[in-house]
C-alpha cells in the first residue's frame, strides 16, 4: 500500500540554480520557521567538508510540512564523480524536482543524476527558478527541460509533465508566468499532488536498506535510508546483514528528518526517511532487518564508498 502523509523528493539542481535559495524560501513559507531561526543560515551547504570542496557530498535531508503531509526533501551529490551514491540517494525517493535556471536552462551535468532518477522510476516535477531574472528566457528553459525529460525517460515523460515557473528570490511559484502568485503554494501543491507517496509493507517485518553515510564525532557512523517494510524502534535489536556477515546490534539513537535537521523519534515505520546511530561499522549496501526473522535485501549494485573519510 501507498502512505500518504509522507513524499520523498530527491532535488535535482545545477549548482547556482537556486537549490539553496528555493528549499530556505520553501521552510519559511511552510509556516513553520519565524525567520529568525533561518537567518544568514543556508541549510543545504552547512558542512564544512562540503564547503571546502565545493561539491555536496553528505546527503542533507530536510522535511516540510504541508496539508498534513511531510514533504522529505533530499539533497543528491551535484557531481557525477559520485555515480554511486546518485543511485543509491535516487532510490529513497518517489518524486525529484528538477531545479531549472530560467536562463542558462538545464545544464550537461545534472542528465547524469536526472537519467539515474528517471531509471529509478521517480517522479520529475520541473522547476523553472528565476523567472524574474531580466535575461530568463523561461518558456525555452522549460521545453529544454522537457526535451531532456523525454530523451532520458522516454516520451511517456511529456504526458502530465509537471512544472512550475518560479523564482525563490521573490518567493512564488506559478504554473503561468505572466500572472505572479503571492507564494510558494503551487509548487508545493504539485509536491504533494504529482508526486505519489512511498509504497510501503506496513505489517511485513522490518527491512531498510542503508543507502547514505553520515558521521558524527560523537556518536561516529550514522546510517541513513528509507524504511520499505515493517517498523523501528529506538533501543532494539536489530540484524544487521553486511557484505560478508550478519550480527545482531542495537539501535541507538533513532531521527526523522524535520525541518532543518533530524528530530529524534522513538519510532518510525516503512516510508520514512530515518538515521540511526550506535551501528558499529555499519556500511552503505547494509541491509537492517527484525533481530529473529528478518532477511536482507539486495545489496545494491554501486558499493564503492564514497565516503573515504569515514
Ligand atoms: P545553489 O548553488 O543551487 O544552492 O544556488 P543558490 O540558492 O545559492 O543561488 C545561487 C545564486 O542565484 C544566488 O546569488 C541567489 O541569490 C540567486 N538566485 C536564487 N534564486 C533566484 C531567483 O529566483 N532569481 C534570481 N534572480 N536569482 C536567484
Amino acid at each position: 500500500m501507498r502512505r500518504n502523509d509522507i513524499r520523498n523528493v530527491v532535488i535535482i539542481a545545477h549548482v547556482d540554480h537556486g537549490k539553496t535559495t528555493l528549499v530556505d524560501c520553501l521552510l519559511r513559507q511552510s509556516g513553520q520557521f519565524r525567520d529568525a531561526e533561518l537567518k544568514g543560515e543556508r541549510i543545504l551547504d552547512s558542512n564544512d567538508l562540503e564547503r571546502e570542496r565545493g561539491i555536496t557530498i553528505l546527503s542533507k535531508n530536510i522535511a516540510i510540512p504541508y496539508r498534513d503531509v511531510k514533504i522529505n526533501l533530499i539533497d543528491t551529490p551535484g557531481h557525477a564523480d559520485f555515480g554511486g551514491e546518485v543511485e543509491r540517494v535516487v532510490q529513497m525517493a518517489d518524486g525529484a524536482l528538477v531545479l531549472v535556471d530560467a536562463a542558462e536552462g538545464p545544464m550537461p551535468q545534472t542528465r547524469f543524476v536526472l537519467e539515474k532518477a528517471l531509471q529509478a522510476g521517480v517522479r520529475p516535477i520541473v522547476v523553472v527558478n528565476k523567472v524574474d531574472r531580466p535575461d530568463g528566457r523561461p518558456h525555452e528553459a522549460l521545453d529544454e527541460a522537457l526535451e531532456l525529460l523525454a530523451e532520458l525517460g522516454g516520451e511517456d515523460q511529456l504526458d502530465n509533465a509537471a512544472y512550475v515557473f518560479a523564482s525563490a528570490k521573490e518567493g512564488f511559484a506559478t504554473t503561468d508566468p505572466e500572472t505572479t502568485s503571492p507564494n510558494m503554494q503551487p509548487l508545493l501543491d504539485l509536491l504533494v499532488d504529482a508526486v505519489p507517496g512511498p509504497e510501503v509493507e506496513t505489517e511485513a517485518p522490518l527491512q531498510m536498506l542503508v543507502t547514505t553515510l553520515d558521521w558524527s564525532d560523537y556518536v561516529g557512523r550514522i546510517a541513513i535510508g528509507r524504511i520499505t517494510a515493517g517498523a523501528i524502534r529506538s533501543g532494539q535489536n536489530v540484524m544487521l546483514y553486511q557484505k560478508d556477515q550478519q550480527r545482531v546490534a542495537k539501535v541507538g539513537g533513532l531521527f526523522v528528518f524535520d525541518k532543518l535537521g533530524r528530530t529524534p523519534a522513538e519510532q518510525a515505520s516503512a516510508g520514512d526517511v530515518i538515521a540511526i546511530e550506535g551501528l558499529e561499522n555499519v556500511e552503505i549496501g547494509d541491509t537492517i532487518a527484525n533481530a529473529e526473522g528478518g532477511t536482507a535485501l539486495p545489496r545494491l549494485s554501486v558499493d564503492e564508498p564514497t565516503l573515504e573519510m569515514i
